[in-house]
This record gives C-alpha cells, sequence and structure tokens, in this order.
C-alpha cells in the first residue's frame, strides 16, 4: 500500500509514523507513507496557503489552489481515494478501516483553520472522514489515527497475527479482560478457566467474557454482531431483547423472537 499525506505541518508525523507497528510495517514493505508540505505547491513568496474568507466573519479558509495542484502532481490519472479530514466526515470505524486496508494507495488532506476552500469537497475528494463528533486544530492527528487503525490490519503488520481479527469492534464486539503474570496480584487473581491450559473453555469464556462486555457497555453494537443462537439465548436471559443482526438479511436489523 501507498499512503500520501498532504498537510502544512509535515514535522507533526515522523514520531508516530517512526514508531513502533508503523514503522515496522514500512521496515517491511508493507506500506510507503509520504508526508508533503502543501506549501512546495505555493506559487508567491510568501508560500500562502489561506486566505480569509468570502462575506467576512473570522478565521482563515485553505486555499484550493496548492491542494488541487498537490493531488494532480501526486496522483496524475490514477483513481485513488482521496479523503478529507473533516468533522462533517463520516465517523470513522473498524469497518471503514477495514475497507481503507484492501486499498493499494491512499490520499489524505489535513484541513486547518476553519478549514477547505468548498470547491476541494466538491471536486477533488472522494470521502470525507471524521474521528469524532469533536473538533480538532487540524487534521493531522485525525490522519494520523486512520493511517493507524488501516496499516496495523495489513497482513504482516501486527507480531501476533490474529490479534486484529480478535480485536474489539473488528468481531463486531467489544473485546473482553486480559491478564498477564503474576496469577495473583495483591490477592486479585486471574481467573482459573486462563490457567486451565484448556483451549476450547479458555475460547468459551473469552466469547462469553466480549458478549458480558458489550452488554454492560455497548449494548448499541449487539444490533450488528452476528452471533449463535445460544449467544442471542443468553442475551435474552440478561435481558436483553434484541434488535439482532440477521445474517440471512445480511445488514438487516430485526428484533429476532
Ligand atoms: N470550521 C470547521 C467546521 O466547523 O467544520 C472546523 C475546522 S477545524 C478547526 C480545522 C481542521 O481540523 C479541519 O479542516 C479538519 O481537517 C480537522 N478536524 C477537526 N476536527 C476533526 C475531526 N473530528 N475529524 C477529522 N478532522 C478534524
Amino acid at each position: 500500500m501507498r499512503i500520501d499525506i498532504l498537510t502544512i505541518f509535515p514535522d507533526m508525523f515522523p514520531c508516530v509514523l517512526n514508531t513502533s507497528i508503523l514503522k515496522r510495517a514500512q521496515d517491511k514493505g508493507l506500506v510507503e507513507i509520504h508526508v508533503w508540505n502543501l506549501r512546495d505547491w505555493t506559487t508567491d513568496k510568501h508560500q500562502t496557503t489561506d486566505d480569509t474568507p468570502y462575506g467576512g466573519g473570522g478565521g482563515m479558509i485553505m486555499k484550493p489552489e496548492p491542494i488541487f495542484a498537490a493531488v494532480e502532481t501526486l496522483l496524475g490519472e490514477e483513481k485513488v481515494p482521496v479523503i478529507l479530514l473533516t468533522p462533517q466526515g463520516r465517523v470513522f470505524n473498524q469497518e471503514m478501516a477495514q475497507a481503507l486496508a484492501q486499498q493499494e494507495r491512499l490520499l489524505f488532506i489535513c484541513g486547518r483553520y476553519e478549514g477547505v476552500d468548498e470547491r476541494v469537497r466538491e471536486h477533488l475528494v472522494t470521502e470525507e472522514i471524521s474521528i469524532g463528533d469533536y473538533v480538532l486544530s487540524g487534521g493531522e492527528l485525525a490522519a494520523m489515527v486512520v493511517v493507524d487503525a488501516v496499516v496495523r490490519l495489513l497482513p504482516g503488520a501486527l507480531g501476533y497475527e490474529r490479534a486484529a481479527a480478535e480485536d474489539s469492534h473488528a468481531t463486531g464486539l467489544l473485546e473482553g479482560p486480559h491478564y498477564t503474570r503474576p496469577p495473583v496480584f495483591r490477592g486479585w487473581e486471574v481467573p482459573e478457566v486462563l490457567r486451565s491450559g484448556h483451549h476450547a473453555r479458555v475460547a468459551q469464556w473469552r466469547r462469553l467474557q466480549s458478549l458480558k462486555r458489550t452488554l454492560e457497555r455497548r449494548p448499541d453494537l449487539l444490533a450488528r454482531a452476528p452471533l449463535t443462537q445460544e449467544e442471542k439465548q443468553w442475551l435474552r436471559e440478561q435481558g436483553y431483547e434484541g434488535p439482532y443482526y440477521d445474517e440471512n438479511e445480511n445488514a438487516d436489523l430485526r428484533t429476532d423472537n
């Protein structure tokens, strides 16, 4: 995969991109990440990337010319998702990360100030992504969040391959609790089943914990998670009546009686 990031603050990136899994993925050749300074596509002496808004009001707007020039130079005729980070975009989630991880190339545009000139959004951008319902000072941190979530899904990026498949949200549920040594810490014991060495029992326990945790913290997720009849029965016994995800009708939601 290749990722291009357009920003007026390229110095924000090296630390994040050159650490841990993101670094390892690049070292292994799974992804090439290029961070570009938008100012390199300006034509004036002051390398201006923003200007005052038409119609007045406070704040500055990012000019369209450098952004169009940068994207057109980098992509040429290639059809690539051009992603604008914006609090007005679709709220990012694991499903979106999985879809982006299938792409061969991605380009991210990081906004600043009051955002980008609307013509960028209308005529250049193919997707708009928000990382949550709050406003950041710029798109750089949002781009790093999305890039991290995508790159860790590339085959070979994680030390333990199955981790991504077992993570919260990958299965539609939250992941259950984890423990490591010591077996007893300040009198608090690691559950016996995890020390039993009995793989089937461990898997069953983990699945139940995952269901419990999702029911307690994010019952909204249960409507989208593929569940067995036994699991639905267990949830009903806990007082959860649905809706449930219906595999037969693909992503349709229905109350299962
Ligand atoms: N005036 C804009 C609005 O109300 O939609 C907000 C501009 S914000 C201060 C500056 C830039 O930060 C945005 O252009 C965007 O690139 C980025 N940004 C802010 N919040 C974000 C979020 N939740 N997700 C993704 N990007 C965000």
